[in-house]
């Protein structure tokens, strides 16, 4: 235990999660306005981390994060309690060190973040501790957007729509945590555990940075579709793990370009058909599409997670994942379409690589950019549309210029030809899916 902080005094522990930061965190400012003596604390919870490598990259970006959080609240004269282990083992024992007045924290709309938090709460109030959670990663819950009739849209252009319509209501809000921070303990924190104290390795991947640039958010709409332009805001993984405030950006988006707010939404729209349909993790949302027959080759797989099937828009998106983290949405869409209409293999095997490699992996948008891809999703590409590869290089790479930087051996006998005739497979998709498209009108 920290050697300044008397058991004897109450603590309101404040619990850091995907929100990593200190400003406009409106749990944060909650659990603040409440109590003069908010103790902040993070866990690695082995439940995630038991699942992953010890130098996975996603790992190294929370720990650059946490180390990050604890300066700044040393400037506070504070500091960050972090622990590792399975959190309601974690907090058994904090239970022991501390007497916890309060926990603090904001929720997730994933099965795992909502599961834990009930098992929390139910810990707590045992105790007679009560477990606060806020909003935050999200500017809307799960049913506060909603059609007429109270039931989930499922159609993104209505839900956007609902979506404006209920900020112009509420207005986005500010919580500002940041002028709060008399009101953290305080203490000697000075130690932050090392990531070796953790067990864990660098990956040797460079750390995406927090780029916030308004003229690339002002130019968003004509840049944002050429991945050899690099015109996208590369926020992923800060909205992922919080070290942005989603109402900072939203705000910048609606004076600045309502193109980028759309995109904003999509990830609002994916959190909230995960949040209602929970099923989504292991099932098509459209049901029939689980009957279809993939072919599921393992060696054909090999090559797309390579980069080597010979189609060098492919390549060069998996090649830019491989070795960065981070794929274009342009990309995504074309490799994604790929893997599941020409390979014929199962979008569930293509989520679970992009889930190994992205900074900037959430599950409810890349769940709902694979289910959009393969024509499964609720609202999806319809499943004739079977992206060509070559056209699409032609339209978004016309010099060639993104291709050649990520496939040096490019027109070299080193590359390979291609892996599938582009015809052939269009056609063996569409007979595969035809007769389940059929299927799907009767029953709706
Ligand atoms: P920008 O284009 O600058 O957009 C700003 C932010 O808006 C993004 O950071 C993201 O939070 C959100 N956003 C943008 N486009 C989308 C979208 N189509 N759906 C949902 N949110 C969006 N996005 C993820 O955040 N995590 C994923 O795991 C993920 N997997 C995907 C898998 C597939 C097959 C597809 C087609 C898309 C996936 N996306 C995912 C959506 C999108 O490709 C990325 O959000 C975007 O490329 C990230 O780059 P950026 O931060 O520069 O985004």
């Amino acid at each position: 235990m920290n050697k300044n902080l008397k058991s004897e005094e109450g603590v309101t522990l404040f619990w850091f999660r995907r929100d990593l930061r200190i400003n406009d965190n409106k749990g944060l400012y909650e659990a603040l306005k409440a109590s003069s003596r908010v103790l902040p604390l993070f866990i690695f919870d082995e439940d995630i981390l038991d699942r992953l490598p010890p130098d996975d990259h996603r790992v190294e970006f929370i720990y650059e994060g946490l180390g990050s959080l604890q300066r700044q609240l040393n400037e506070c004269g504070s500091g960050l309690v972090v622990r590792k282990g399975k959190p309601f083992e974690v907090f058994i024992r904090l239970l022991r060190e501390y007497r916890i007045e309060a926990v603090y924290s904001n929720g997730d709309h994933e099965p795992y973040g909502l599961s834990r938090d009930e098992k929390m709460k139910a810990l707590l109030e045992s105790h007679g501790i009560p477990f606060f959670s806020f909003n935050d990663h999200l500017v809307f819950g799960k049913n506060e957007v909603l059609k007429a009739d109270g039931s989930p849209y499922l159609v993104f252009t209505p839900y956007s729509r609902q979506w404006k319509q209920a900020l112009k209501m509420s207005g986005a809000s500010h919580y500002p945590s940041e002028s709060l921070g008399q009101n953290y303990v305080r203490g000697d924190f000075a130690t932050f555990p090392s990531p070796e104290d953790f067990g864990f390795k660098r990956s040797g991947m460079e750390m995406p940075g927090l780029r916030i640039n308004e003229g690339l958010i002002r130019r968003y709409d004509k840049t944002r579709n050429f991945p050899f332009m690099d015109g996208t805001s590369r926020l992923g993984p800060h909205l992922r793990f919080g070290t942005i405030s989603l109402r900072k950006l939203v705000n910048m988006a609606l004076n600045l370009n309502e193109v980028f707010l759309n995109e904003l939404i999509w990830r609002e729209f994916y959190a909230m058909i995960l949040w209602h349909f929970p099923k989504v993790v292991n099932h098509s949302f459209k049901a029939v599409y689980d009957r279809l027959s993939w072919s599921n080759d393992e060696e054909a797989f090999r090559k797309w997670k390579a980069g080597l099937t010979g189609y060098p828009m492919v390549d060069a998106g998996m090649r830019q994942l491989n070795a960065t983290g981070f794929m274009h949405n342009r990309l995504r869409m074309i490799t994604a379409s790929f893997l599941v209409k020409h390979l014929l293999i199962d979008w569930r095997w293509g989520e679970s690589w992009f889930g190994e490699r992205l900074f900037d992996y959430e599950l409810s948008s890349n769940n709902g950019g694979w289910q959009w891809s393969a024509g499964t999703g609720c609202d999806a590409a319809p499943y004739f549309r079977v992206f060509n590869p070559t056209e699409q290089q032609k339209k978004f790479d016309p010099e060639s210029e993104f291709v050649k930087k990520w496939i040096p051996e490019l027109g070299s006998p080193d590359y390979p030809g291609p892996l599938v005739d582009h015809k052939m497979a269009r056609e063996r998709w569409l007979r595969e899916v035809k007769e389940l498209v059929i299927l799907s009108r009767k029953n709706h």
